[in-house]
């Protein structure tokens, strides 16, 4: 509150209630009170003022950029301060606050007069600001200025545009010159334009037709478009129903009339159209076009332009077709069918494989088929794929596939290339059926194979050895001069070795019948060898039989013997007989000779009995009269028949013990030309029927069993005796050759004939012809004494000439 002296209460309340607008201020400024009518027309309120500095209570309105009321007012009261005088102002703009909106100001217009009031003193005691509030009048006065200076702004601008207008109107002046010359230009260019146009029309390769009129009648139809429609061009002038009738009803005609009445353009594409041409009703495909033709911004007619695209659609048609005939058939196939694209994605999977696998066509495009390769087949197959696609080139693989039980199957699947109509490689087309069985016969079969292999492996081995102990057998056969056969019995066909053929004389090539071999059979032994055949065929009882043949060639005799054995077929019927045959001639010729070596021993064994026998008998008759009896020379002749006795018997002995072994050597030191000296002595004085003469060498010692080696040589004496006539010569002749002694006996007796001299040493071995025959002999002495002189480590041979006479060596 000021420190100013102010006035009364009563005083203040006396001024409020005054009939006119006023404010009572301190002579600080301060507000003291306001009249009724002020704080009215200020929309304020007294207690919000009372007290307040004037202008806190009333500030300017901030949103006018130069309010200088307060300034001004400020100034005007300073000046009644200073001067004492009522100070009057012109108009000042002071807007009030809104009392509805606070923060919102009216504008309002004022005339203030501020008045000095003293004290009785003289001392200014306040200040009365009373205000007019001209704001109606000043706002009125605003706007009538505003007027008056939009008035003078139109008339400037209506000036401005009758300057404009009145050069238009010269320009229009000029411009209607050239417009009507214009106008002649634009008729002429417009039926050139026209003739140009039906000119186009006319000569288009495209079908084209021009409609005119709600009748749609033909203007303009090229030939082209005549073509299409199979109409001549009398249908120009007609109406589009007249012209071409079948078209009524065809959704081609809501389209040309949806044009002619919107005016828009339209496109259609592949419409079908059905037509008539030539009488026939023919259905074509069409691109269409359709534009509205004007006349004074009126839909006058439509320009139709047609595109035949009959064979595309239909082709278009025949692949949908041929599509769906594939799936179709695809889908009721049981092979396992499947498109892939040139990516190598999945394109489609038929029912088949959904069957097998589970796999649908739904998410092919995500669908990973080789997570379902087995791992063991994935990356050889992976490969396979990669390269065949790259090359774009057919292909066939088998690989084993999870299906939908878990199992895993075997596939082989055939691609074939697919390739667009431009030549483009658009993928494969794949064929595939489940080999699992297949696959699984193939390993056994496999398996089987590899046993069979086996087998087979292990049959070869057998072969090799049967073909091995077969040839050991055959070289056994051959080193046992032993000849094979067999014969069928069925058949009576003889299958022979080439040394049973040689063994018969048989042909070596060609078939043998049984009959050919009887042929050979001494007769005397047919009916055993039948029989035994017999036997073998009805109770399958081994072969053994020993029979003489006549060689079929040269005649000779030979015995054989065949040991077989029968074979019986898988039904037991007996079937073949597989047997050996063998020369046994030379054993039997052996036993032949033992037989007669028997008979020829029983005889010679007499002889010496006989006369033994004889003498005793003699000598018994004689011993009656004993005493002028001198038996002297009986027993000397008893004692020559007893020695040739145990000579004979010896040399049976000897023989005995060589072949069983027994024999043994005594050997010891003596002088072989000695022993011969003294054996030539013995024998000169037993034989008075030959000379013998001997050709002794110088003593040499031998290490030899001295019995044995005289035996030898009482051998060779005994036979040049036995074989060579009587008072001929035998001479004994002992040599030294080359560190050895030589012993030979020669005599001039029969000789030996060549053939003969190999089988000399044979053990029973004689001679036969009529001269040795009629002289007895065993056949062991020369045997005896080849065995002797061979295990002395010796040599004993034979020079011979028949006739002429013999020489036996020996050497140790
Ligand atoms: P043998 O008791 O028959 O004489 P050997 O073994 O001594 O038996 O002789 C065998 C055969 O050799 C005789 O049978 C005979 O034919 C023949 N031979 C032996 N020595 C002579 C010889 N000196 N001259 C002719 N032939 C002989």
């Amino acid at each position: 509150m000021p420190q100013s002296k102010i006035p009364s209460f009563e005083t203040l309340k006396a001024l409020e209630a005054a009939p006119a607008m006023f404010l009572v201020l301190s002579v600080d400024f301060y507000i003291l009170t306001a009249s009724d009518l002020f704080l009215q027309a200020t929309n304020s309120n007294r207690e919000n003022i009372i007290g307040k500095y004037i202008f806190d209570a009333f500030s300017d309105n901030p949103s006018i950029k130069v309010a200088d009321g307060e300034n001004n007012i400020l100034a005007s009261l300073k000046y009644v301060v200073a001067h004492g005088k009522t100070h009057l102002m012109s108009v000042q703009r002071y807007d009030i606050v809104d009392s509805n909106h606070p923060d919102k100001f009216i504008v309002r217009y004022w005339e203030p007069t501020h008045t000095p009031i003293f004290t009785e003193d003289g001392e200014l005691f306040y200040i009365i600001q009373s205000v007019n509030n001209v704001t109606e009048q000043i706002l009125s006065r605003l706007d009538a200025e505003q007027s008056r200076d939009d008035n003078q702004a139109n008339l400037q601008q209506v000036d401005a545009l009758n300057k404009n207008l009145a050069s238009a109107h010269d320009e229009l002046i000029a411009l209607n010159i050239s417009l009507e010359s214009d106008v002649i230009n634009r008729t002429e260019e417009l039926l050139a334009s026209e003739r140009k146009y039906r000119n186009v029309i006319e000569h288009s390769p495209v079908a084209m037709q021009v409609f005119r009129g709600k009748d749609m009648t033909f203007e303009i139809v090229n030939d082209a478009m005549l073509q299409f429609l199979g109409k001549t061009s009398d249908i120009i002038g007609k109406s589009l129903f007249e012209g071409v009738p079948e078209i009524v009803g065809q959704p081609i005609v809501e389209a040309l009339y949806g044009v002619y009445n919107t005016g828009k353009p339209l496109e259609i594409y592949a419409e079908k159209v059905d037509l008539v041409r030539d009488g026939v009703k023919t259905v074509g495909y069409y691109d269409v076009i359709y534009r509205a033709l004007y006349d004074h911004d009126q839909v006058a007619g439509v320009l139709g332009i047609a595109i035949d695209v009959t064979p595309q659609v239909l082709a278009r048609q025949t692949i949908v077709e041929s599509e769906a005939r594939f799936r179709n058939m695809a889908e009721k196939s049981d092979i396992l069918i499947s498109l892939i694209d040139d990516k190598g994605q999945l394109e489609y999977l038929n029912n088949a494989w959904y069957i097998l696998t589970g796999w649908s066509d739904s998410n092919l495009q995500t669908f990973n088929w080789e997570n379902y390769l087995h791992p063991d087949d994935h990356a050889d197959i992976m490969q396979r794929f990669f390269k065949v696609f790259e090359k774009q080139q057919d292909f066939v693989n088998e690989f084993r596939l999870l299906d939908s039980d878990g199992n895993y199957r075997w596939i082989r699947l055939r691609g074939t290339t697919r390739f667009n109509t431009e030549g483009d490689f658009i993928g494969y087309i794949c064929s595939g059926i489940d080999i699992t069985d297949e696959k699984q016969h193939f390993l056994e079969i496999e398996y089987i194979n590899k046993a069979l292999v086996h087998a087979n492996d292990q049959l070869v081995n057998a072969n090799l050895r049967l073909i091995d102990s077969e040839e050991r057998l055959l070289t056994a056969f051959d080193a046992g001069e032993l000849g094979s056969c067999t014969l069928d019995l069925k058949t009576g066909k003889a299958d022979m070795s080439v040394r049973y053929r040689k063994q018969y004389g048989l042909p070596l090539e060609d078939d043998i019948s049984w009959e050919m071999v009887l042929e050979a059979v001494e007769p005397e032994f047919l009916d055993e060898v039948n029989t035994v055949l017999h036997h073998a065929i009805e109770f399958g009882t081994p072969v053994d039989s020993t029979y003489a043949i006549k060689h079929l060639i040269t005649g000779e005799r030979r015995w054989m013997r065949v040991v077989g054995k029968v074979y019986q077929d898988e039904e037991g019927i007996n079937e073949r007989v597989n047997a050996v045959v063998m020369d046994v001639t030379g054993q039997k010729e052996d036993e032949q000779r033992k037989n007669d070596f028997i008979a020829m021993v029983s005889h010679e064994l007499k002889t010496p009995l006989t006369s033994i026998k004889g003498y005793i008998q003699l000598l018994q008759h004689k011993t009656k009269n004993i005493a002028a009896f001198d038996g002297h020379s009986f027993v000397d002749k008893i004692q020559i028949q007893v020695k040739k006795m145990n000579t004979m018997i010896n040399g049976f002995l000897n023989i005995s013990r060589l072949e069983s072994g027994k024999i043994q050597l005594n050997k010891s030191n003596f002088d072989l030309c000695a022993l011969a000296n003294d054996l030539k002595n013995e024998y000169e004085a037993l034989i008075t029927t030959h000379q013998i003469v001997y050709s002794p060498c110088s003593e040499f010692w031998v290490h030899a069993d001295e019995d044995k080696i005289s035996l030898v040589i009482n051998n060779l004496l005994s036979n040049a005796v036995k074989y060579s006539p009587t008072n001929s010569k035998i001479y004994l002749q002992c040599e030294k050759v080359n560190q050895q002694v030589v012993l030979s006996v020669r005599d001039a007796g029969t000789g030996i004939s060549s053939d003969d001299i190999p089988k000399l040493f044979d053990r029973y071995y004689r001679v036969q012809n009529e001269k040795t025959n009629i002289i007895s002999g065993f056949g062991i002495g020369l045997y005896l004494s080849a065995e002797i002189i061979e295990r002395h480590g010796g040599k004993i041979w034979v020079e011979s000439e028949l006739g002429t006479g013999s020489t036996f060596y020996f050497s140790i």
